[in-house]
């Protein structure tokens, strides 16, 4: 968990925030009335599988999905309303404000240019600096998130980069303009676990220094453990739970995050070849398409059907201070009673 100093004063505030494609199939509902808010200096882990709606959030946040996509709520960043924001001011907020590092370091590198003059572009976008300044500002970002002999690395290309230095040099791209929020789309994903700890590391180091807010999205509840201040657990587009790291790791109260929480690898427990990790069964539903009543009723050990599970919506309720969970019947997910092995 972050050491900086989390202040109550919100850099972002996400309400209602809905995401809605039309396709040939239907409308696609990518992201339904999701809310949170992220203050000054927190992480906040937001987990799901693929396609639960986490990535295009973070493309909604940043105004950087198609005009095909229907975006309605609301985005607040310092109180100022991103949603229906002009081209001009978006473009002054990403990079400067708001900053995004994606998963694929090597699809977002340029080839063809020095890892050096990508950085400094970064910074060249909102500083005014030239020649041996800006490269000297390239090299000490380089420096920050941990590349060894930067000024050597500053000339090379992105092939001469291993993976992790790569995603190194994306975050050294990313917070050029020392961003006061920093969106990371499984920004570890595609690295071995060693090499995960220390981009995680740098992430923390660097909120450490400038109290950024950073908004950590992955599919690995795992990532969050040691690093988010709190957690929103996304299914099918919604948020199913949001509480402090303490209270998704120990108090979960939905049975689709105790779910996930099965299926990590445990330090305390002897794993041998016939073990096999718990998995939550079936397959996340098509958001053209979606379940009747709570969206993982066909997937949920707990689920009454039929009745509430299939005939109702779940709503996101209070279960304790901070502490929020969409299920019908919270108080009975406080052990692993009922949950298939
Ligand atoms: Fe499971 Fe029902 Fe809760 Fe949905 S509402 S998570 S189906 S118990």
């Amino acid at each position: 968990m972050s050491d900086a100093v989390v202040s109550a004063e919100p850099m972002l505030e996400v309400s209602g925030l809905t995401v809605d494609f039309l396709t040939d199939d239907g409308l696609l509902h990518a992201v339904d009335h999701v809310t949170f808010g992220i203050a000054r200096g927190e992480t906040v882990g937001i987990v799901g599988e693929s396609g639960s709606g986490k990535s295009v959030m973070s493309m909604a946040i940043m105004g950087l999905l198609p005009k095909s996509a229907r975006v309605t709520g609301s985005v607040k960043f310092r109180g100022q309303e991103l949603l229906g924001a002009s081209e001009r001011d978006l473009q002054r907020i990403r990079g400067s404000e708001i900053a995004m590092v994606f998963q694929d370091a090597l699809a977002s590198l340029n080839p063809v240019h020095t890892v050096g003059a990508q950085v400094a572009e970064a910074v060249a976008i909102h500083q005014e600096l030239k020649g041996s300044e800006l490269r000297n500002a390239a090299i000490a970002l380089l420096d920050v998130v941990g590349i060894a002999n930067p000024s050597a690395r500053f000339e090379q290309y992105p092939h001469e980069f291993s993976g992790g230095m790569r995603q190194r040099a994306m975050i050294a791209m990313a917070i050029a303009n020392d961003p006061a929020v920093l969106i990371a789309d499984e920004p570890t994903t595609a690295l071995d676990v060693t090499i995960q700890a220390q981009v995680l590391e740098v992430l923390e180091r660097i909120q450490q220094r400038t109290s950024t807010s950073i908004m950590l999205i992955t599919h690995d509840l795992g990532v969050v453990a040691g690093v988010a201040d709190s957690v929103m657990v996304m299914y099918a587009g919604s948020q199913v739970e949001r509480g402090s790291v303490e209270e998704i790791f120990y108090e979960s109260r939905h049975p689709y995050t105790k779910g996930l929480l099965a299926s990590l690898p445990r330090m305390d427990r002897r794993v041998d070849k016939s073990d096999r990790l718990h998995q939550i069964e079936g397959q996340p539903p098509s958001l053209v398409f979606l379940p009747t009543g709570c969206a993982f009723h066909p997937r949920c050990p707990f689920a009454e059907t039929p009745g509430a599970c299939d005939g109702e919506v779940p709503a996101l309720q209070v279960v304790g201070d901070g502490h929020y969970s969409a299920c019908h019947f919270p108080d009975r997910i406080g052990s692993d009673e009922g949950m298939k092995s």
